[in-house]
C-alpha cells in the first residue's frame, strides 16, 4: 500500500485515498467520487490528484471523457498527436475511443476532476502503461 502524501496545492475537494485503480495507472494517485453514477445522471464525476512522474496506462473511453483541471500543472497525449501540457483551469475534452493518457509532470503535482458521460455506454479499456522512455519525451 502505498504512503499517503499530501499535495502541496489546494485540491479543492478532499484529496481522498489512494486511488483504488492504481494497477492502471504509474505511480501513486488520489482519488475521491464527488458524484456517482446512477440511472439519473449517468455521469460518475471523480477527483483526482497525481504525484509528481504519476500517470495512466494508455486508455480508450468508449464514450469520451471530460477532464476539469482544478490545480498543478500535468499532460495528456492523444494517440499520434503531441503531449499537451495541462494546469489549474484548463478543459480537456477526450472523445470517444481516442487512445489517450493524462498526469502529472515529472517534478509537478496535478489535480483534475474527472467527467465519464453517457454511462452505460462508456466502458474504459485500459492498456499498456506509457513507458519512462514516452513520458520522458512527453514531459521534457
Ligand atoms: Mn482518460
Amino acid at each position: 500500500m502505498s504512503e499517503i502524501r499530501k499535495a502541496p496545492h489546494d485540491t479543492i475537494f478532499e484529496q481522498g485515498p489512494v486511488n483504488p485503480y492504481g494497477k492502471f495507472f504509474t505511480g501513486t494517485s488520489y482519488l475521491t467520487m464527488l458524484s456517482e453514477n446512477d440511472d439519473v445522471f449517468h455521469a460518475p464525476i471523480g477527483n483526482v490528484t497525481f504525484e509528481p512522474g504519476t500517470r495512466t496506462h494508455w486508455h480508450v473511453h468508449s464514450g469520451g471523457q471530460i477532464l476539469l483541471v482544478l490545480a498543478g500543472e500535468g499532460f495528456v497525449q492523444f494517440e499520434g498527436e503531441a503531449p499537451r501540457k495541462i494546469r489549474k483551469g484548463d478543459v480537456v475534452r477526450i472523445p470517444p475511443e481516442v487512445k489517450h493518457w493524462h498526469g502529472a509532470g515529472a517534478s509537478t503535482w496535478m489535480t483534475h476532476i474527472s467527467i465519464e458521460p453517457n454511462v452505460p455506454n462508456n466502458r474504459c479499456t485500459w492498456l499498456e502503461a506509457v513507458s519512462d522512455e514516452d513520458y520522458a519525451k512527453a514531459v521534457a
